[in-house]
């Protein structure tokens, strides 16, 4: 079905209009002496892993970051994985780390996500910044939420005193959304699997996040006439298509604005990683601004 382009909110262009603000900072950091730079750790051989980790290293390359990437395999331990950790907390030259989840299931992900420094933590998943963030005191922002705000903020839309309706609480989407959205103002409902007559909590969002992980889940009824409907899923359909947790089709009639899947949310989460690695950087390099 065509939906009218003013309701679509395009992702990549988005994405392109942050990524040249991002490149000319990169070039004023350069002028100064200093070059950002973000490793980059992948564990075994993960297909869906390997692409992430290329498409990260080519937006760092877009902009003018350095990366440095640390393949490992898949036999390697915790400790092996610490104690690389370790020394690129040590290293001055790296200013973001990231580890690509998911890491093979004998590591412990807890003890890996939490030993790399929080002053590094491009991906804001150490519980430091996750508290920081709480107290609006955050300098690295959760990247897909942080994306989903700069796409709002892009589009002209001020989530304060909307009611905004967050499914889905994970630590990675879900709660981290809700807690952008209420430093924004908004009045925010998280809904899970133990929410009760969902349909009738989304019905009353002026802004619905949906964060669910399944295809096609938020049909038509469950979203009220001019609710802006932002899709972060990233699924697959009956017959493997990449696709969100909104039925796009059904849904876009009645929405305001919408994000498309592919197109939408997904390439903004990257950005935002570039971003992160930015704000560390300068954060390490005592810049303010
Ligand atoms: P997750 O960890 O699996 O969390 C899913 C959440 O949805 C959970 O809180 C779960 O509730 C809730 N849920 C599941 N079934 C539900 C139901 N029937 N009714 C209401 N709530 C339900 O997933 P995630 O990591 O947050 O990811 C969500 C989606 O976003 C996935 O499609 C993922 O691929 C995508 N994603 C995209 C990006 C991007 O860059 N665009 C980044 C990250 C994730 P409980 O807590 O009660 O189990």
């Amino acid at each position: 079905m065509e939906i009218a382009a003013e309701k679509r909110i395009d992702g990549k262009q988005i994405r392109d209009h942050h990524l040249a603000l991002l490149a000319q900072e990169v070039d004023l950091l350069k002028a100064r002496g200093i070059e950002p730079a973000l490793a980059v750790i992948i564990v075994g051989q993960d297909p869906a892993s390997r692409v992430y980790v290329n498409n990260k290293k080519a937006a760092c390359a877009k902009i003018g970051v350095r990366s440095a990437e640390y393949a490992l395999p898949e036999e390697t331990t915790t400790e092996e994985l610490l104690a690389l950790i370790d020394r690129l907390n040590a290293d001055a030259s790296i200013n973001g780390i990231l580890c690509q989840l998911p890491v093979p299931a004998h590591i412990d992900e807890s003890a890996v996500l939490e030993r790399i420094s929080p002053a590094k933590d491009v991906d804001c998943f150490h519980p430091v910044n996750v508290g920081l963030l709480s107290v609006g005191k955050g300098n690295l922002m959760p990247c897909t939420p942080m994306g989903v705000m700069q796409m709002l903020k892009y589009e002209g839309v001020d989530p304060a005193g909307m009611h905004c309706v967050v499914l889905g609480r994970s630590n990675i989407v879900g709660k981290p959304m809700a807690m952008l959205l209420l430093a924004a103002n908004a009045t925010v409902t998280i809904c899970h699997s133990r929410t009760k007559d969902l349909a009738a909590i989304t019905r009353q969002a002026d802004l619905l996040v949906a964060a669910v992980g399944k295809p096609k889940f938020v049909t038509a009824d469950m979203v009220k006439d001019g609710a802006i409907v932002i899709d972060v899923g990233m699924d697959r359909d009956e017959n493997g298509k990449l696709c969100g947790d909104v039925d796009f089709d059904a849904v876009a009639p009645k929405a305001s604005l919408i994000t498309p899947v592919p197109g939408g949310v997904g390439p903004m989460t990257i950005t935002m990683l570039m971003r992160n690695t930015l704000a560390a950087c300068k954060a390490q390099n005592g810049i303010k601004e």
